[in-house]
């Protein structure tokens, strides 16, 4: 174990949801010392039994309204949808000076959901881990998920800087680099990121699925010439996604018109034999790539970021 050498950050830290997430902070809090006790709470038996099992948290439970007392920091890692009612649960059991903080893929949503239920007394400082796989569960989680990848934090207004710099020091301690804008900018960008291609994995994926059986098995066995990316994308946990997709409702369908919009152009474009039109867009797409690869973000495989294994929420 490599301690933290300004001791530990906090001395309580409940984690809510040990998921793919939820375990990789756990993994990073113990190697760090970043905190003097970890509690997990998960729901299933199975996993609690697996919790334990990795070390992951030195107890767990699955009743968060008792895993937060006394507790100095709170992490949220559930599928989004499930924050609402969980802040509800534990609101009245949070001690005062508590930083809660969440890993969630959207965060306007997420505000809105947790925000009205905090006491006074607490900070909320949400975040956003910009890496991930299509894995999940606690035995997903690994010690290198968020070396060099971008964390975004969406600190309200009114939240003091102390509780932020603790969360950002919790980052940054696990490999981190820290960006921090405001919510509905935040959902945007991940719109066009994450959302948009994961809606569109998923449903080439639907669409292959449809296909008569024949065409259907070669499909599968000549996935490796791109299909096979995106099935990656589209095996990646179903409520996760749909939380995703039903938090960020409107920024998705304005995208999704935009997109259509412009998949009719390359439609047309196809039609009339416009090679011109196609080579400019895909030489435009291009540059795109390798701006990403530039910005160290890049990995082997296309459509996805991050990691050669990353299909990211
Ligand atoms: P995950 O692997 O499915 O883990 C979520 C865990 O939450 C599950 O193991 C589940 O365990 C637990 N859980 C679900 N509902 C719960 C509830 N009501 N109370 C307590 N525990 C509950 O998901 P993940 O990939 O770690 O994602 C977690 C969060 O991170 C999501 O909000 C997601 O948007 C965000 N995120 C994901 C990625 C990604 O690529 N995966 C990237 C960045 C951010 P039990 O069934 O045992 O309770």
């Amino acid at each position: 174990m490599s301690a933290n050498p300004q001791g530990p950050l906090f001395t309580k830290v409940v984690i809510i949801g040990v998921g793919l997430i939820g375990s990789s902070l756990a993994i990073n809090i113990r190697k760090h010392g970043l905190a003097t006790e970890i509690v997990g709470v998960s729901r299933s038996a199975d996993n609690r039994a697996e919790i334990l099992q990795r070390g992951l948290a030195d107890s767990v439970t699955d009743n968060a309204a008792e895993a937060v007392q006394g507790a100095d920091c709170v992490l949220l890692c559930t599928a989004v949808g499930a924050y609402g009612k969980l802040a509800e649960q534990i609101a009245p059991h949070l001690s005062p000076g508590c930083v809660i903080s969440d890993v969630g893929s959207t965060k306007g949503s997420v505000i809105a959901d947790v925000a009205p239920h905090l006491p006074d007394h607490v900070h909320f400082v949400p975040a956003h881990p910009i890496a991930g796989t299509e894995q999940s569960g606690p035995s997903a989680g690994f010690e290198t998920l968020f070396k060099d990848r971008w964390v975004i934090l969406t600190p309200l207004p009114q939240t003091p800087r102390e509780p932020v710099e603790k969360i950002e020091a919790l980052w940054r301690a696990c490999g981190a680099m820290i960006d921090k804008m405001d919510a509905l900018h935040h959902d945007r960008v991940l719109a066009m990121t994450s959302h948009l291609p994961h809606l569109i994995a998923y449903t080439i994926v639907d669409t292959a699925t449809q296909l008569e059986d024949d065409l259907k098995s070669e499909v599968i066995k000549f996935s490796a010439s791109g299909f096979r990316d995106f099935t990656r994308i589209a095996g990646s946990d179903p409520t996760m996604w749909r939380d995703v997709f039903l938090s960020n409702r409107d920024v998705v369908l304005d995208l999704l018109q935009r997109f259509q919009e412009d998949l009719v152009n390359m439609q047309r474009a196809i039609r009339k034999g416009d090679g011109a039109f196609l080579f400019e867009r895909f030489t435009e797409t291009r540059d795109i790539r390798q701006s990403i690869v530039d910005a160290r973000q890049a990995g082997q495989f296309i459509p996805t970021e991050g990691n050669t294994d990353d299909a990211s929420g």
